[in-house]
């Protein structure tokens, strides 16, 4: 198919050309001084991202899965009990991660679409055996198969009003570097994040090595240096109300319950009743070569998800929904074509993109 092809899933994100080209040069000498300077930059750029002064940044040859296995052994011991709540398939992942190296998992079920209720955190954690108590409370930030964001700040006050000591193990591999995040403020123990998202790189820091390095620090000279990681989130959050005033035109429901924890990398959608979600997929990507995000565990079928995080536009955004509505159409999906496009444009056109425009309509 002519054109480029649209990845809209939640990750892997696009990788913008110039962190390709940073990548595309020959191996250095992983103990010259070069090499040294290059860590050193990708250490202080993502301690910036992080949101910390001193949090120690490992890298780690892994998937964001092996990045959690390698927080959970290097910081508790076999036997400890920690405390997780399912949300959706990546929170209750930590579940069954911890649950294979040996811990003592408490795994609270939620709803999937509820994002993690402080008061439910400060409760558990109150009636927390005083003998045995738990070493490791886990989160994850941003849900990736809802599209919910947990609120870290209240997290952190409730396991404060608990007086409760455990670690706070964050995954933030859907949201770090795309929704503020505030490791010191927080006081986060261990994040726990990927390179393939929010960072703008492929899957795997570890896989290609020092290579990688190079597009790690050209993609934090990006975020960090240039459009400002203020401007970064505010970025995600125009074009996730872009997205969202798009499902909301359509009239299908979002999975996130609650919109004030609606994500801002990612918006999951339930199709209508009747709807296989996994048929709309393959259309989208066949016809279209429009990448979404599929509805994974108990959503399978019922679900789609827009990834909208990275590096990404308003046009591609708009993109994205118009070759959505196309798809529906196609298989005769009961959505009113254009009425997305529509409600998304105008939701940028009140974010103020507008604003960028009265110079230009000057010199037309
Ligand atoms: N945690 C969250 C929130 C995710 O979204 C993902 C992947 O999408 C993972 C963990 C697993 O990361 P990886 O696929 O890099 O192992």
């Amino acid at each position: 198919m002519s054109g480029r092809a649209f990845l809209q899933i939640p990750g892997p994100t696009n990788i913008p050309d110039r962190v390709l080209r940073a990548m595309d040069r020959p191996v250095v000498d992983h103990r010259s001084p070069e090499f040294a300077q290059l860590t050193e930059d990708v250490r202080v750029g993502l301690r910036r991202v992080f949101g910390t002064q001193d949090g120690a940044p490992m890298l780690y040859p892994a998937s964001g899965t092996g990045a959690t296995e390698a927080a959970l052994v290097n910081a508790l011991a076999p036997g400890d009990r920690v405390l997780v709540f399912n949300y959706g398939i990546f929170s209750g992942g930590l579940g069954v991660i911890a649950r294979k190296f040996g811990f003592e998992v408490d795994e609270v079920a939620l709803r999937w679409g509820q994002a993690v209720p402080p008061s439910e955190v400060e409760r558990r954690l109150k009636a927390d055996s005083p003998t045995n108590p738990y070493r490791a409370v886990m989160i994850v930030h941003n849900e990736t198969s809802t599209g919910v964001t947990c609120d870290m700040a209240a997290i952190r006050q409730a396991m404060d009003a608990a007086g409760h000591d455990a670690l706070l193990m964050v995954d933030t591999v859907s949201s770090l570097a795309s929704i503020d995040f505030r490791m010191d403020d927080w006081r986060v123990d261990i994040i726990i994040c990927g390179s393939q998202k929010g960072l703008m790189l492929p899957p795997g820091l570890g896989i290609l090595g020092t290579l990688m390095l190079f597009g790690l620090r050209e993609a934090l000279r990006m975020l960090v240096d240039e459009e400002g990681l203020d401007n970064v989130y505010a970025r995600h959050a125009r074009l996730a109300e872009g997205v969202r005033a798009a499902v909301r035109a359509w009239g299908l429901p979002f999975v996130c319950e609650d919109p004030s924890t609606a994500s801002n990398t990612i918006t999951a959608v339930r199709t209508p009743p009747g709807v296989d979600s996994n048929e709309l997929l393959k259309h989208a990507r066949e016809r279209y070569a429009l990448s979404l995000g599929g509805g994974i565990g108990e959503l399978n079928g019922q679900a789609f998800r827009i990834g909208h995080l990275g590096s990404l536009n308003e046009l591609e955004v708009l993109g994205t929904i118009g070759g959505i509505e196309l798809a529906c159409a196609d298989l005769g999906i009961d959505i009113e074509t254009g009425s997305g496009l529509l409600a998304c444009q105008r939701a940028f056109l009140s974010a103020g993109t507008r604003e960028a425009a009265p110079a230009l309509a000057a010199v037309v």
